[in-house]
């Protein structure tokens, strides 16, 4: 009897469960563009051609690896659903079961769970921890810190191990990973792969059916098979690793790639696996070519942030993502589309998240995210934002790191305080500053910092719940030394700013 094997477009590795589970000879796997998963945020037009051309190369990859395809075109006959699209298949094929790999999203889940068909479903095993194997890690403590989890997966895995102890003796070395940015950066960022005649067949239909997404479709440039994206991961390594840390949490004005590794993407769609990307930086450390505190550094990234988020994203449940414990309501302001702002640090990172559909961590935490959070702006509607606009937003990864990490909605389960900042930290961490209509140094008056008053704003407005945070009580204590009339000053003109942005002036 043939079964159907879900393929989805974040499921693009040969070694899937679900694959492993079916029988090429018997079996039919089945793919799908459908309008549904290009629409149900509006999703980056660099996004939904990186997704639609990965998923066509690797349709043929399996083909030519012996296994029937049944692919769906968006531009096709066909279901606009993936459920729809089993039930169209399977009354093709006369099937009535389907082998899935597990979605990474509660919606996906839920979908395939009541859908009219039996559903088997397979563990997603393209992650170093099982989801069980997270639950049995958090059951019981009261406090999931990253850290200790991380400390775990290293044993476990072996990387960066000697015996049970961490290579160099130390398990973490960030005190060395913070430094301001260089005058020059002499990385060029990612390899850049011209588009085929396939891709471009995927970018003309991308233009015409969701040209009015925010974003620029053209040029394009990501890798959309195994072997380009191994390219990029070679090209890091060489290029890019050796620096990695030092400039980790820097920001420069028109640089967008610094240091980083942008994998994420190859990562997050199946191109990429997380153990063959640790490794290679492991064995670029082991040959002397990168210094430890840029290895562990990175490997932590996939090894720890990676794992945990997921492993929170599952434990904590389907209502996750709509969490809002600060009760924050703004409406997300405009210039999260690309309305103009005089905000550099803003517009460098809305513009080159338009361009690219990439912006790096501490861009998307200490500039997007920072500021969203100050304004009281709705979490939902930030998380919304960030798994439209990047091209490896998938909610499993993107909504710890929006909702638990950066929006504090999830009340501290990610983070032990909210990510929240002054002026002072972008200035430090980047040279946007220096080019901003606004003053980073001044508090108050005419052309003061934004940060500077909604950082004050927001401690004010939430101190009922932070004040005894023993991380935040400094803050308290400074807020507190000022004289009264220096905060009323700052949280009129907080307020002043924040109608400014609800009225949709240029801020
Ligand atoms: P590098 O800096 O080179 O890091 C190496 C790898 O580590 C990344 O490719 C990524 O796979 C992993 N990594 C690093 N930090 C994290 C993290 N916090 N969580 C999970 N993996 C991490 N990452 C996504 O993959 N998808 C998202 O949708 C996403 N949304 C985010 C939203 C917010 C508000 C924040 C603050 C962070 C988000 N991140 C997300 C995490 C991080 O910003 C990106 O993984 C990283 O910027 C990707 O770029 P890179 O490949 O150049 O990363
Ligand atoms: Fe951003 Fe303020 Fe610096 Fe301008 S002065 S770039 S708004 S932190």
């Amino acid at each position: 009897m043939t079964r159907l094997v879900l393929v989805l477009g974040d499921q693009l590795s040969e070694g899937l469960s679900a694959l492993k589970a079916a029988d090429p000879a018997h079996d039919v796997v089945v793919m799908a563009e459908v309008m549904d998963e290009g629409t149900y945020v509006p999703h980056h037009p660099k996004k939904i051609a990186l997704v639609l051309a990965a998923m066509r190369k690797f349709a043929q990859r399996l083909e030519r690896h012996g296994w029937r395809v049944a692919y769906r075109r968006l531009d096709e006959d066909g279901a606009e659903s993936i459920v729809g699209e089993l039930l169209r298949r399977a009354e093709e094929f006369g099937a009535s079961e389907v082998l899935a790999t597990t979605p990474g999203e509660w919606r996906l889940i839920h979908a395939l769970k009541y859908a009219p068909l039996k559903v088997h479903f397979h563990a997603d095993d393209r992650f170093l921890a099982a989801r069980e194997d997270f639950t049995e890690w958090a059951e019981g403590k009261k406090q999931l810190r990253m850290e200790y989890f991380y400390r775990l997966m290293r044993k476990k895995t072996g990387l960066l191990m000697e015996g049970d102890t961490p290579v160099g003796g130390k398990w973490n070395y960030d005190s060395e990973n913070r430094k301001a940015p260089p005058k020059t950066i002499d990385h060029k960022g990612p390899p850049r792969f011209e588009p085929d005649a396939e891709v471009e067949e995927v970018l003309d239909l991308v233009e015409a059916r969701f040209g009015t997404h925010f974003g620029d479709l053209r040029p394009f440039w990501f890798a959309t098979t195994r072997e380009e994206a191994q390219e990029a991961l070679a090209h890091f390594i060489t290029h890019a690793l050796p620096q990695f840390g030092d400039y980790q949490d820097a920001m420069m004005t028109d640089e967008r790639w610094l240091y980083h590794s942008i994998l994420s993407p190859y990562l997050n769609i199946g191109l990429l696996t997380p153990l063959e990307i640790c490794e290679a930086a492991e064995v670029a450390h082991q040959d002397g070519h990168a210094p430890l505190n840029a290895v562990e550094g990175f490997i932590r990234q996939i090894l720890g942030w990676r794992e945990y988020v997921r492993g929170i994203y599952f434990l904590e449940g389907e209502d996750y993502p709509t969490r809002n414990a600060l009760e924050q309501t703004r409406a997300l302001p405009a210039l999260y589309w690309g309305a103009e702002t005089d905000m550099h640090c803003l517009s460098q990172a809305v513009e080159q998240t338009g361009q690219e559909a990439y912006a790096h961590h501490i861009q998307r935490l200490m500039v997007t995210g920072n500021f969203a959070l100050l304004a009281g702006v709705d979490p939902a509607q930030v998380h919304e934002w960030y798994l439209a606009v990047y091209a490896d937003a998938f909610e499993w990864v993107e909504a710890p790191n929006t909702v638990g990490m950066s929006q504090f909605a999830d009340g501290g389960i990610i983070a032990s305080k909210p990510y929240v900042s002054s002026g002072a930290y972008i200035d430090r961490m980047s040279n946007y500053c220096g080019s901003c209509a606004y003053k980073v140094k001044q508090k108050t008056g005419e052309g003061a910092c934004p940060f500077n008053l909604l950082y004050w704003d927001f401690l004010n407005r939430h101190r009922a719940r932070f004040e005894g945070n023993p991380r935040m009580g400094n803050m308290y204590r400074t807020w507190d030394r000022m004289d009264e009339e220096k905060r009323d000053v700052i949280l009129q003109e907080a307020s002043a700013f924040l109608a400014k942005l609800d009225a949709g002036e240029r801020v």
